[in-house]
């Protein structure tokens, strides 16, 4: 198979399987203008699959850092309407929505902080009713990657563009298992292992997580009552499977607002709002983040604590073994759609109501009386490690290993 022939695959899998795009419903694509050849392969293959129309939204990593640079901090208060109203259209219309990344991990290091704040407020604030829809799982969505030259470079540094290029193509479709014979069958065969590891989760119903490596993370999270861990694909409500991210290895669920407690350290650097954090740590008492370390991009990080009151609480413990298929690869993608596929990860911010039971029927006021939070942020951040044990307690006392050198124990 061809180069070529294998981006068709691809944009077939985000279409088919991904999105799982319906006849006659209308898709919202977000592409960047340096890959547009695959935006339109996409754009074709969900026009086969019976699309009504695919409006397409392109966009550009270094335009939007030059808005950032010389724009006015109100510029970004105050979004227009045509930029943020695309989303509450998608879920107007019970459309679908295919977001493919290739951000470069840096691009926005340095932009004044301000505006990177204002302009996550205001995109938050004027897709109330896309994130409303989106919670009560209304809407079919999928993220997936391409590579572009400034993020591969970043993967492989040192090497020629076009070769870093290459090589991260090929690192994304074994990642997106489109080196299998049959993705899609693989993709189901997949999602059934998800689906078990989460249903025996859902069983033991743990009260509480406990985590602890060699890096120096002791860290207890409590899980709240009735949570449900998932993973793998999800039902729209209209009953349409379809997988939000490609790829995944994750199963997941809601942690209580207000029981983590000690310190858990980071094992992968995370880019947030285009600036790097390295080897930072948080510490947690009664389920807020009290104290915070990093190495570099300590700014960005603070930046993250202070966006509102949920920005320093959990919304999402996630497992996922050392050894996956990303991790294999040891290849660092500075992109927490792969990163967050590689290793344990927490979530700082809102949490998922559907990991609780009758969770998309409650206010979020209800919600976070039970435990669930809510930000606008939702921020993964890797925990993982090859020696990290992770011990679930139940609630009468007793205690099992989930955990072990970094794998499922059970
Ligand atoms: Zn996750
Ligand atoms: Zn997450």
């Amino acid at each position: 198979m061809n180069f070529d022939q294998k981006l068709k695959k691809y944009a077939k899998l985000t279409v088919r399987t991904g999105a799982n795009v319906q006849p006659g419903q209308e898709l919202i694509l977000q592409c960047s203008v340096e890959n547009a050849a695959f935006g339109r392969m996409v754009a074709e293959s969900a026009y086969e699959a019976g699309a009504k129309v695919v409006w397409m939204a392109w966009n550009d990593d270094r335009t939007a850092r030059l808005n950032y640079d010389y724009s006015p901090l109100e510029v970004f208060e105050n979004p227009p309407e045509f930029v943020t109203g695309r989303y509450n259209y998608c879920a107007k219309v019970n459309g679908a929505l295919i977001n493919i990344l290739s951000r470069d991990p840096e691009i926005f290091k340095g932009v004044e902080s301000a505006k990177l704040l204002a302009a996550t407020k205001a995109q938050h604030e004027a897709t109330k009713e896309f994130d409303a829809a989106m919670d009560r799982n209304e809407l079919q969505w999928n993220i997936v990657a391409v590579p572009s030259v400034s993020w591969a470079r970043k993967v492989f540094p040192g090497m020629p563009d076009e070769e870093a290029v290459e090589k991260l193509w090929e690192s994304i479709f074994k990642a997106v298992r489109l080196d299998e014979e049959d993705p899609v069958a693989a993709w189901q065969k997949h999602s059934r292992t998800l689906s078990d590891k989460a249903a025996f989760l859902n069983e033991q119903q743990f009260e509480s997580l406990h985590y602890t490596n060699s890096i120096g993370t002791d860290f207890t999270v409590g899980l709240v009552k009735g949570h449900i861990w998932a993973g793998g694909s999800g039902k729209s409500a209209s009953g349409v499977e379809y997988f939000p991210n490609m790829p995944t290895e994750e199963v997941f669920t809601m942690p209580h607002l207000s029981r983590a407690e000690g310190r858990v350290v980071s094992s992968m650097p995370l880019s947030y709002q285009g600036t790097l954090i390295t080897d930072f740590s948080l510490t947690f008492k009664e389920g807020k983040v009290t104290d915070f370390t990093a190495k570099e991009g300590r700014e960005a990080l603070e930046l993250l604590l202070n966006t509102d009151e949920g920005s320093r609480h959990l919304g999402e413990v996630a497992l996922v073994p050392h050894h996956s298929p990303i991790s294999d690869m040891g290849i660092l993608f500075y992109n927490t759609l792969f990163d967050e596929n590689a290793s344990c990860h927490l979530a700082l911010g809102a949490c998922y109501p559907d990991t609780l039971q009758g969770g998309t029927e409650l206010s979020k006021e209800e919600l976070k009386q039970k435990g669930g939070n809510d930000s606008i942020n939702h921020v993964d951040f890797m925990v993982g490690t090859a020696d990290l044990k992770i011990t679930g307690k139940r609630s009468d006392g007793s205690e099992v290993v989930v955990f072990e050198n970094g794998n499922w124990a059970v």
